[in-house]
């Protein structure tokens, strides 16, 4: 981790930061670090989640669709739309997800990851 962090002051623009704030306080460099990462790890669930991408639902036959929450019926697909979710980090992490619509109720929504 130590080696990680090292590369990841250039790569952040922190070592830049710091000569630039030599007088920071504790609380002022934690936010500045906090804000880099924050970025970073939203980034990183992106990439990670959308790198086990399966196949499509909509393909799928009934059975293996998702399913409706409401009454059990099995969704159809509506169309990728993009997916914003927020991170624990505050940033928002945007997928393209397969949005599904239950024939039966008319609820829409994206069945989860
Ligand atoms: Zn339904």
């Amino acid at each position: 981790m130590q080696q990680v962090s090292a590369g990841l002051q250039d790569v952040l623009g922190l070592t830049q930061w710091r000569k630039e704030h030599p007088k920071a306080t504790w609380a002022e460099i934690e936010a500045a670090v906090d804000e880099q990462i924050n970025q970073l790890r939203a980034q990183l669930l992106q990439d990670v989640v959308q790198m086990g991408e399966t196949e499509d639902w909509s393909q799928k036959s009934e059975a293996e669709r998702p399913k409706c929450a409401t009454c059990g019926k099995p969704l159809w697909a509506r169309g990728k739309q993009t997916r914003y979710l927020q991170t624990t980090g505050g940033e928002a992490v945007k997928l393209m997800r397969t949005y599904g619509a239950c024939p039966a109720c008319g609820v829409g929504f994206f069945p989860p990851l």
